[in-house]
């Protein structure tokens, strides 16, 4: 516990704070910010290429943080994928600028909105984010973000405020012999790593505010910015299981204030002909492959009322709606409440008509038509599925069901 409370406070996580009465001023009496889009880095406290002296308290941090660097680094729950971790580090590099080569990006296959980045520049992006972000304007967002922490140090002077306070160098030396924390451990483990990684509302606003610069210097349409806060409020609302909501959310709920002042900034950077795209289809291009695998984690978190607001969401961005629409009859088919099988095979059925629904939506809809007793329905289907899925694992069993259906029908 000492070592996740250590590595939490060296953490730079947090994309999505702003929670009231998180401490720090109030807004009248916070300072003033910056002029509007003084450039990002021109206002950064980290100078690029900067490591601390290892006999420094800084310096010992980041000797903690790298034995955590390893741990990620070698983790099985690291994604492989080539194509997405230079899409992602390539993004963070764009964003970062001269930084770029002090910022290492771990993609981790955790079904978990989060990115968070530690003071030695290790970033992890979990694949829930990935999931829930629809373009690369989105993205950018929550990187550029988290580069606004790093950028002015937020979780080095939260750590040497914290030992200056209490004496939690006990609590160093027990975790550097420990050697850091878990890269994907058990939720409750995060959730407690997310409770302690939270940042002032300060700081949430000036890496709020250093974020939207890097997105608008490079080139996005910063109304993106504020449409990741208003789904994950919407989807939080949605969430039936309000005493565990979203990792992330549980210590750091995404806040209409901070929607709205991203609102406002938006506004500004238009106003000065800022523009900006989105870059939806370079996203989707790297995602879409992907997209699949991260919508079954989500499943099987069995949050349904929260799954479905997400894909309704995703089907409004209009991105292979028959793929969210199949994961909508599964989302039926397994939460099977009263009424919920004919809601499945309606969704299923909505499926086969629209763009980008995998083949396994023909297995489901043959195994949903044998249930209700729809036997030549069911070979259709369960026949277009091996058509499309020829080598499907399950290929035998598949076929002596089609067997059956004939000798009822025959
Ligand atoms: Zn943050």
């Amino acid at each position: 516990m000492a070592a996740v409370a250590l590595a939490a406070l060296a953490m730079q996580g947090c994309a999505t704070t702003g929670q009231p009465g998180a401490g720090g001023p109030s807004p009248e009496v916070a300072t003033a910010p910056p002029k509007p889009w003084a450039k990002a880095f021109d206002l950064a406290e980290q100078k690029p290429g900067a490591a601390p002296s290892r006999d420094t308290l800084e310096g010992s941090l980041w000797m903690a943080i790298e034995k955590m660097e390893q741990d990620t680094r070698t983790s099985g729950a690291r994604i492989q994928d080539k194509q997405v971790n230079d899409y992602v580090q390539g993004l963070v590099c764009k964003l970062a600028g001269t930084y770029c080569p002090d910022v290492r990006v771990y993609v981790t296959h955790v079904p978990q909105f989060n990115a968070f980045m530690t003071p030695n520049g290790m970033m992890q992006v979990w694949t829930g984010l990935l999931l829930r972000t629809q373009n690369e304007a989105q993205l950018a967002t929550v990187l550029g973000h988290e580069i606004g922490h790093f950028l002015q140090r937020h979780s080095v002077k939260r750590y040497e405020d914290a030992i200056a306070k209490t004496n939690l160098l006990a609590v160093f030396q027990i975790a550097a012999a420990a050697g850091g924390m878990p890269v994907a451990g058990d939720a409750a483990t995060l959730v407690t790593m997310g409770s302690i990684a939270s940042f002032s509302r300060d700081n949430e606003r000036e890496a709020d505010d250093l974020g939207m610069r890097l997105l608008v210097e490079n080139g996005y349409d910063a109304r993106e910015a504020s449409k990741i806060w208003d789904n994950l409020i919407a989807e939080m609302k949605a969430d039936e299981n309000s005493s565990s909501p979203l990792f992330f959310l549980a210590s750091h709920p995404p806040s209409d204030e901070r929607s709205r002042t991203l609102k406002t900034m938006a506004g500004e950077a238009r106003l000065l002909g800022k523009q900006g795209e989105t870059g939806a289809e370079r996203y989707r291009r790297v995602f879409l492959p992907h997209r699949g695998e991260y919508l079954r984690d989500e499943l099987n978190q069995r949050r349904y009322g929260r799954f479905d607001k997400l894909l309704d969401q995703l089907i409004e961005d209009g991105a292979n709606v028959g793929e969210l629409l199949y994961f909508r009859g599964e989302l039926y088919r397994q939460r099977g409440k009263d009424g919920d099988l004919p809601k499945a095979l309606a969704a299923y059925e909505a499926a086969m008509t629209a763009e980008g629904a995998p083949p396994e939506l023909y297995r489901a809809l043959g195994l949903l038509r044998l249930k209700s007793g729809e036997t030549a329905a069911a070979r259709t289907s369960l026949e277009r599925f091996l058509e499309l899925r020829p080598d499907a694992p399950d290929r035998d069993m598949i076929r002596m069901m089609i067997d059956q259906t004939r000798q009822v029908t025959e």
